[in-house]
Order: C-alpha cells, then structure tokens, then sequence
C-alpha cells in the first residue's frame, strides 16, 4: 500500500505574527499520515501554549501533503556527554570541538557572538565554516529545518535505550541535528535554546554524533538558537532546499550503538546522566 505522508508544522509568536513584528516563542515540526493528523496538530499546539519564553497571541499550524515526495531514511547521531561546571567551561568546550572538526577560530567566534546577541530567532543561521560569514540572508526568520520525524518504532527503541534522555525535547532535536548531520553542506552545529530554564546545548556533526554540554548559557537568560556551519563553497539554495523540505524519517535499531561507538556514547541501560537533558 501506498503511503501518503503530512508535514505538520507549528509557529508561535507574542505581539502578533513574526511578519508583523511579534517575537517568536515557539515552534514545531512532525511527520505523519493522515491518522495521525488530529493528535500531532494537538500535540503541537499544546507546545505553543506551554512555554517558558512566553504567552503567544499568534499560532499557526500548517499541514501539507507531501505529493509523491521520496522519504530520505537516516540513524540518528550517536549521543555522549560533556560534563562541564560552568558556562565559561563550556563554550571552551564548544570551540574546542568545533575546532577540531575543521572550523577557524573566528567562523567559531562569530557564531558564539551569534547565540549570544539572539534572542528573537526563529530558525537557524546558516555560516561559512572558514569566514564566520551569514549565507542564508533571511535575518530573524532564519532557515527553519522541517520534514523530519521518528519513525514510531524507531523513537520507541531509542527512548527504551536511552531511558534517562527520553523526552520530547530530545525527540525533536535530534530529528533536527541528525538531518543536518545529513547534509554534505553542514560542517557542524552548534546549539543551545533560547529557554530560558534551559542550559544544556550541543555540537553536533556527523564524526562526533550529538555531543550534549551541559552548561552553554546561565539560567534565566533568553538568548539561544543553532547556527550551521557549512563547507566551504556550498550551493546555499540546495542546502537550504534540502533543510526546509526534503522528507526525511529517523530509523533505530539499538545495534547501532555496538557500530558507532562504545566509548562515551550513553546507551542501553547506562546511567550518571544529568537530569537536563
Ligand atoms: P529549541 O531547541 O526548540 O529551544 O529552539 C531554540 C532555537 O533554535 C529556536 O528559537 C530557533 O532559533 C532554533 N530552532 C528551533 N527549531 C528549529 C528548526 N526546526 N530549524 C531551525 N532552527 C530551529
């Protein structure tokens, strides 16, 4: 039987729509069949309304058949932990990795100050990985990645091996960086939320997997979001073509964890990890 997939996607502003000036508060994107539609709408929406960034007087909810579009299969990253003690701890930590996968010392500088100043973001700002430069032109709105998603089986053996960072917080952001992972395009990705009673962030990339940290910002402050640091010379169109909609499902069998990795990776009953995912 043919398949027929949804892209379900969410966005929510306080003081009105993004397009008219309001700030960006919350949002979302899943795949799904028609069957699923009632519940990810609700999901989604019940994001909007439960946010510590704010109380949002604009919601939108789109979904969108995707007309014979071919879905693209990928693992999510491999996962592991940084311990850090502090914030400063940990953006050296996060130089430092973006560093050895080949990013210069300003393109890292640059998307630090980025993160920094952000604090109305809604999708992520695209660098160079050598001159720090902005390729994606789109200012707050940035490039919002969607059309990724679980595969149902999948999340419920990833969240039975990783029983202590199973949430929907995790779920949705390693669709995220495991899509971006995917691209030839992306170098790395550096993220921590704009939460503010969030402070765990990570770099992402496809040698290193998912690396969380666990100190990115303090508590209490707003700013946040994900720059994507992309090769040098890279059709930005296609990149960015590929991020906003090419279907793509994450797929888990646990052996993938005996393949990727061993040392580091938390997994399969494996404790001692912080409680902020
Ligand atoms: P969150 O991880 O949901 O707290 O999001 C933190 C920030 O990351 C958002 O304010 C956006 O700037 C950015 N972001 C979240 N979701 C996406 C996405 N699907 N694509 C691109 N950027 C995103």
């Amino acid at each position: 039987m043919l398949n027929e997939f949804y892209s379900v996607r969410m966005r929510a502003a306080e003081g009105g729509a993004h397009e008219q000036g309001g700030r960006h508060i919350s949002g979302g994107e899943r795949l799904g069949q028609k069957g699923d539609l009632h519940e990810l709408a609700a999901e989604l929406l019940a994001k909007s309304l439960n946010h510590s960034r704010g109380d949002c007087d604009f919601i939108q909810v789109v979904i969108e058949k995707l007309h014979g579009q071919e879905m693209k299969t990928i693992s999510p990253l491999p996962v592991s932990t940084e311990h850090v003690r502090n914030v400063a701890e940990g953006r050296e930590k996060a130089a430092f990795l973006l560093s050895t996968l080949g990013i210069s010392d300003e393109a890292i500088k640059r998307g630090l100050n980025l993160l920094k100043r952000s604090t109305r973001q809604r999708g992520a700002m695209i660098i160079d990985s050598q001159t720090g430069q902005r390729l994606d032109e789109r200012e707050l709105k940035g490039v919002r990645v969607s059309r990724m998603d679980w595969e149902a089986k999948g999340w419920e053996k990833w969240s039975a091996s990783y029983r202590t960072l199973s949430s929907s917080r995790i779920r949705e952001a390693l669709a995220l960086a495991s899509k971006v992972a995917s691209s030839p395009y992306t170098l790395a990705e550096l993220c921590w939320s704009d939460d503010p009673d969030y402070v765990t962030g990570y770099v992402a990339s496809p040698s290193i997997g998912y690396r969380r940290i666990t100190h990115l910002k303090e508590i209490g402050d707003s700013c946040g979001g994900r720059i994507f640091f992309a090769e040098r010379g890279c059709n930005i169109s296609a990149y960015i073509a590929y991020l906003e909609k090419t279907p793509v499902w994450l797929q888990y069998e646990p052996t993938n964890l005996i393949s990727e990795g061993g040392q580091g990776y938390e997994g399969l009953g494996r404790s001692g990890v912080t409680a902020n995912p």
